[in-house]
């Protein structure tokens, strides 16, 4: 079986145990899928969407 690595889309760490972490549709294209960890999310790192350019905070 293939396991699936998420990662956060601003620090790079897999999210696979992070009960934290949040996975949501990019605000901007609504096409992209957004990875952000517990620890980006509570320290309020910003991200990018590689394929629209929009930059967000949740
Ligand atoms: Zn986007």
């Amino acid at each position: 079986m293939e396991k699936k690595i998420v990662k956060c889309i601003s620090t790079g760490t897999s999210v696979t145990n992070d009960k934290g972490s949040a996975i949501f549709n990019c605000p901007g294209c609504r096409k992209h899928k957004i990875v952000r960890s517990y620890n980006a999310r509570q320290t309020s790192v910003k991200y990018k969407c590689p394929a629209c350019g929009f930059i967000g905070p949740n």
